[in-house]
């Protein structure tokens, strides 16, 4: 980090704030691991959610998730880097930061709402399926009565013609 002074305010590296993992400038609140090392909040959960502990991926010694809080001190210099708006580019690119992580905290949203749906769907498909196979039950009992009642049919017939002929024939 190198600094020089200039009346209250001191120019930072921009480097110095970005994470090691993405070089992304910190975008909401970087996380500190027990090494000591801060990591975005993107990058620290996806080594986060796959593991329990994991190696911090700046000097390689073992992280433990459950002692990780968030670093409120890098924090505020972000914020007041905000505030003294030294580097636009850098700004804009916090910022656009910042909305990318918000879409993809909506896309995480969404896609859980497309689960819900798609199990909901899938309850539909079987509720379905299940009248599907009431239904045809039904109709093959209905197609036996059906003929059942042509061969009733047909044995009345003949039964009919056998007394016509014995009666009149023979
Ligand atoms: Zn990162
Ligand atoms: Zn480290």
């Amino acid at each position: 980090m190198s600094t020089s002074h200039h009346h209250n305010h001191v120019v930072i590296s921009i480097d110095a704030l970005r994470c090691k993992v993405c070089s992304r400038i910190f975008p909401g609140i970087p996380q500190k691991m027990n090494c000591g090392h801060s990591l975005c909040l993107r990058c620290y959960d996806r080594f986060a959610i796959e593991h329990e502990s994991f190696h911090c991926p700046i000097c390689g010694k073992p992280v433990w998730n459950i002692c990780t809080a968030p670093n409120f001190e890098l924090k505020g210099i972000l914020d007041s880097m905000d505030k003294i708006a030294g580097d636009q580019r850098g700004l804009l690119e916090s910022n656009l930061d910042v909305a990318t992580e918000r879409m993809i905290e909506d896309n995480k949203l969404m896609a859980k709402q497309v689960e819900k749906l798609e199990r909901e769907n899938g309850q539909f498909r079987r509720d379905n399926e299940q009248l599907r196979q009431k239904y045809s039950i039904l109709k093959e009992y209905s197609s036996f009565l059906g003929l059942l009642f042509g061969y009733a049919a047909i044995a009345a017939v003949w039964l009919a013609v056998d007394r016509f002929i014995l009666k009149y024939l023979l």
